[in-house]
């Protein structure tokens, strides 16, 4: 017996957030992950806000619904994860954090928010339409 090595950090892993990979389904699916660097920021914004953050989408494979006929998208690099929030605050809250740990592409939806660390300069922001 010893401590068993859990992939993530200590508030995001495969245990408490399952969705950190691909649950599409699919008999070809990889369930493929978020990226360690990606959980380690999230961690840190989580260290900063002191409350919970729901993950309900991380990493995706191709055959993945909503990633028909899309490439390289963050969800399928492994490098974005969804983020549920509730209400103009807890939005607004999460949008400014992400600022904060300098995320690079960040999609506002009225569900959720979308990061992505890609490491590209200016960033991208985009208002989406949850389904
Ligand atoms: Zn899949």
């Amino acid at each position: 017996m010893g401590s068993q090595l859990v992939y993530g950090t200590k508030n995001f892993s495969l245990e408490t957030d399952p969705l950190l990979a691909c649950s599409c389904g699919h008999l070809k699916c990889d369930k493929r992950v978020v990226s360690l660097d990606t959980l380690e920021i999230l961690q840190y914004m989580r260290d900063i806000r002191g409350k919970p953050m729901r993950v309900t989408s991380g990493g995706r494979c191709p055959y993945h619904p909503a990633e028909q006929g899309r490439t390289d998208t963050d969800h399928q690099l492994g490098i974005g994860v969804d983020i549920a929030c509730t209400g103009d605050v807890e939005r607004m809250e999460l949008n400014k954090l992400a600022v904060a740990v300098d995320v690079d592409a960040l999609g506002v939806y009225d569900n959720h928010v979308h990061l992505a660390w890609r490491d590209e300069l200016p960033g991208v922001l985009w208002l989406g339409k949850s389904k």
